[in-house]
């Protein structure tokens, strides 16, 4: 038949064995440790359970329906959200809201939900360390370090461009390297002006301007920069330094799920686990068009 002619799968040949829940939670710990969050935050095992075996894993960076609906088609037995699915205390986890309808998707179809949201910012090899690597920059540490990591954990990135180039041409690299959004890039700053030592924080990070003045950035790259602290910035900026750069808080997170797919797939692959892990391919940035002036 034809089926026998072919070759076997790793499952069935190798010594490798399929991780639990609880195993890849361990694994998780060990690339994103806890401790590392944010004392607001909620990460770890949102729904599942820990003996449950898992040989697909799917990366998003949220936990939406639709998702969801990628990750129960190809038979994924856990998502790793970036995002909480549940940040706030709830009294319901009633199916008729759409968070309560996709805990009762996960549990019913036996798919678990992990979150690893800013102990994976904190984290070597974080949001904003893959950001500062995808910029090219060097000599890259924390914005505000970790109070309970390394001096090399925290939140945000500062480095510096190989060379000093022009924000103009920066912005355009930026917006190259980032996936394509409806809301594109958008800039404040002199386009001739030279940039050479760039602060970076994946998602929001409009709380971290004192921080990006401290450290001498001559441009800010973040996401969900909010009309105040963009012009008060900008006003005592007096025009200048640091110009900002406010991009797609989904494009500034979804660099990292594929090096945080492969960190995880070394981790256990290194403790003779096999998983087939995946990025998910939706992209849950929610905005679809965008007008600006000019447009036909
Ligand atoms: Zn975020």
């Amino acid at each position: 038949m034809e089926e026998n002619l072919q070759p076997s799968s790793p499952e069935q040949s190798g010594t490798e064995t399929v991780p639990t829940v609880g195993e890849v939670l361990l694994a998780i710990e060990e690339l994103w440790p806890e401790s590392l969050a944010e004392g607001w935050d909620a990460v770890g095992l949102v729904a599942g359970r820990a003996d449950v075996e898992v040989s697909r894993i799917l990366f998003a960076v949220d936990p939406t329906s639709e998702v969801l609906d990628e990750a129960l088609a190809w038979g994924a037995q856990l998502i790793i959200s970036h995002h909480p699915l549940l940040l706030k205390p709830v009294n319901s986890v009633a199916a008729t809201g759409p968070k309560g309808e996709v805990l009762h998707r996960l549990i019913e179809s036996g798919c678990a939900l992990a979150t690893v949201h800013t102990n994976g910012d904190s984290a070597v090899g974080g949001v904003s360390d893959v950001l500062a690597d995808a910029f090219g920059l060097s000599e890259v540490k924390p914005l505000v370090r970790s109070q309970d990591g390394l001096p090399e954990e925290g939140i945000g990135r500062v480095g510096n461009l190989p060379d000093a180039t022009t924000l103009a041409d920066f912005a355009e690299s930026v917006f190259s390297i980032l996936p394509s959004v409806a809301g594109g890039v958008r800039v404040a700053g002199d386009k001739d002006g030279l940039i050479r030592r760039v602060a970076v924080c994946g998602g929001a990070g409009d709380s971290l301007f004192d921080a990006v003045r401290a450290s001498q950035a001559d441009v800010f790259v973040t996401a969900d920069l909010r009309h105040h602290p963009a012009s008060e910035a900008r006003e005592r900026a007096a025009g200048g330094r640091p110009y900002l750069i406010d991009v797609s808080h989904f494009g500034s997170e979804w660099l990292w799920l594929t090096p945080a797919a492969a960190a995880l797939g070394n981790v256990l692959t290194d403790q003779g686990f096999l998983t087939d892990i995946r990025v998910s391919s939706v992209n849950t940035d929610p905005w679809d068009f965008v007008l600006t002036p000019g447009h036909a």
